[in-house]
């Protein structure tokens, strides 16, 4: 698409000229020998550029032959350009308007050019600031019954799935990452993971806790080998965009198909733990109460509006192989598609659960810790945080059948929070 040469890594003084002439910038951004290019600091694995025009902005996304946030000594490969291409445009047409638009994609030079989202902020940070968003929970729970749904068999033509199936079974590298770095090595002792000073008492007594381990082994099967839709695949609040009116969702290069309740589980986990950093950054009153309740309250708003959606979906769009009208509508059991809606559902939910827990679990006892922890600058205060996030992070994964709905959830995040 650019120029046929090999791939090469782009830096602010080559990008302009490389992509120069890609079909359709020019024209959307202004004139090449106009554009500004400046690199977005705090991607982990790819380089990330904004390009400024005289008539806007995209982003240029290229991956590196390795991890960018290790260097050379981690190698991966450039492939997963092409999974997070392909997952952009797919997500992107489920739920539309809430992925930035592919502009560009060249497979040789592992390079998306896309959307400039402005004046969105990372939710993380955002969450940290301590804004509120009132419609997050809706955008984001529709948002995750329209890909999840959408991307299945309940609503697919069976044959397109396949081939989306094998498609994203490609994708084996960084499912690995997923696999190592979040089923298996928080559960046992390994050079990559790391602790709060302070906590590694209560680490080696969760590697030794039998349960919890045949939990973890549980998720981890079920991670790999439930291929039920297209998942996003890193559904964390850094793979969310905001501003106060608007949530949009990027960097889906771990997309694969596995289990609907990661994404969701993976995203209130991350919820849950903002929730319990909170008390590690701020005193103790009515404004900081006020935005924990708020924290709980997105919690149980977007599973709501996933249910709410995932619903109207069921009833509406449920065209595929699993969607089963021949059981139940055709033969005059409107109520049996009901119950099968429950019982999914219910599945769901509890999935959800594990896979919050153990997404809790790995970003304080693995290698990939949240800056909402490792900002806590007084480490005794961090490790009690952390420690109220492992206890709730245990129960979801050890008893998640106690939880009839997300009440409950933010009614123990509560009582933990006061341990
Ligand atoms: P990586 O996969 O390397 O972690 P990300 O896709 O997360 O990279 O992007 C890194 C950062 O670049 C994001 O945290 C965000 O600040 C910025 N960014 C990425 N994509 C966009 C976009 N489409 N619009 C605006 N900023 C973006
Ligand atoms: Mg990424």
């Amino acid at each position: 698409m650019l120029d046929k040469r090999p791939y090469e890594p782009l830096d602010v003084g080559t990008l302009p000229r490389r992509l120069a002439a890609a079909p359709g910038l020019a024209h959307r951004i202004g004139p090449a020998e106009h554009w500004r290019v400046r690199e977005v600091g705090d991607g982990n694995l790819n380089l990330v550029f904004i390009v400024e025009g005289q008539l806007g902005a995209v982003i240029a996304k290229q991956a590196l032959p390795y991890a960018r946030c290790v260097g050379d000594s981690w190698p991966l490969s450039l492939e997963r350009s092409y999974f997070e291409y392909h997952a952009l445009v797919r997500l992107g047409q489920r739920d539309p308007g809430r992925l930035p638009q592919v502009h560009v994609f060249d497979q040789e030079q592992a390079l998306i050019v896309m959307d400039y989202l402005t004046p969105h902020v990372i939710l993380r940070k955002s969450l940290m600031a301590g804004d509120v968003l009132p419609l997050l929970d809706r955008q984001m729970g529709q948002y995750l019954a329209r890909t999840l749904f959408r991307g299945s068999d309940f609503a697919m033509e069976t044959a397109h799935r396949k081939r989306d199936l094998a498609l994203f079974a490609g994708n084996v590298e960084l499912c690995g990452i997923s696999e190592d770095l979040i089923f298996t090595d928080p559960f046992c002792v390994s050079p990559r993971n790391r602790v709060t000073p302070g906590l590694e008492e209560d680490a080696a007594a969760l590697r030794a806790d039998r349960a919890l381990k045949l939990a973890a082994a549980a998720l981890k099967r079920k991670f790999a080998t439930c291929a039920e839709t297209l998942l996003h695949g890193d559904f964390h609040s850094g793979s969310v965009m905001v501003t106060a009116q608007d949530s949009r969702v990027i960097d889906p290069e771990f997309a694969f198909y596995g289990p609907m309740g990661f994404d969701i589980g993976a995203f209130l986990g991350n919820l849950l733990m903002a929730y319990f950093a909170k008390a590690g950054h701020d005193a103790e009153d009515h404004a900081r109460a006020a935005y924990e309740d708020w924290i709980l309250q997105l919690v149980e708003g977007v599973w709501s509006a996933f249910e709410a959606e995932f619903a109207r979906l069921w009833r509406t769009e449920r065209t595929g192989m699993l969607g089963l009208a021949e059981l139940f509508e055709d033969g005059g059991d409107a109520e049996g598609a009901e119950a099968a809606l429950a019982a999914l559902l219910r599945d769901i939910w509890r999935d959800t659960l594990g896979f919050a827990g153990i997404e809790m679990h790995r970003r304080i006892l693995g290698l990939a810790h949240i800056p909402e922890f490792e900002t806590i600058a007084d480490l005794t205060l961090r490790a009690t945080c952390e420690r109220r996030a492992l206890a709730m992070g245990r129960r979801l994964m050890l008893q998640p059948d106690t939880f009839s709905d997300p009440r409950h959830v933010s009614r123990l995040a509560r009582s933990v929070r006061t341990v």
